[in-house]
């Protein structure tokens, strides 16, 4: 069976950046996805289309097609009084924000100043290219459920009841 639209693919997976180190990874072959749902970037979507269980391929995503340049209007400081008093606040956390356009959003502190705190609302992985190896470990069709719900339920996907 070969991966297209309405299949669910299970991958191991290993995310590395330009330098060769490694950003992120499957839990030996627990990671699925629906495909043709936007579960997972377009560019690695697209080079999976096809390709049956056992194979393997490297393919490079680049920023376009994986989580987008980074936008320097996402980085922005904000008054030090809007974060709770009492938390000792650290480059590197992160908290939930509201973007001018009302959606939620999760920022990570840059940088903290006297009076004010750098976050940047970009995702990690903005503006880097992607170098995947992936190794397709099962294809399935996918249930009337999940293509309702658009995402896989069960081993390495979804957990609801
Ligand atoms: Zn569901």
């Amino acid at each position: 069976m070969e991966i297209s639209k309405d299949k669910v693919a299970t991958l191991n997976y290993v995310l590395k950046n330009d330098q060769g180190e490694v950003m992120d990874q499957s839990e030996d072959g627990r990671f699925a996805y629906l495909h043709g749902a936007n579960n997972i970037i377009p560019g690695l979507e697209k080079a999976l289309e096809g390709k049956k269980v056992g194979d393997k391929i490297s393919v490079t995503v680049a920023p376009a097609e994986g989580y987008g340049e980074r936008d320097l209007e996402q980085i922005q400081q904000v008054p030090r009084n809007m974060f709770p008093p009492d938390i000792d606040i650290q480059p590197g956390m992160q908290f939930q924000a509201q973007s001018p356009d009302g959606q939620m959003m999760v920022v990570m502190v840059t940088a903290v100043n006297n009076d004010t705190v750098s976050v940047d609302g970009n995702h990690p992985l903005a503006g880097e290219n992607l170098h995947f190896d992936v190794e397709i470990v099962d294809v399935r069709d996918a249930s009337s459920e999940e293509l309702e719900h658009g995402h896989v339920h069960g081993p390495g996907g979804h957990e609801h009841g």
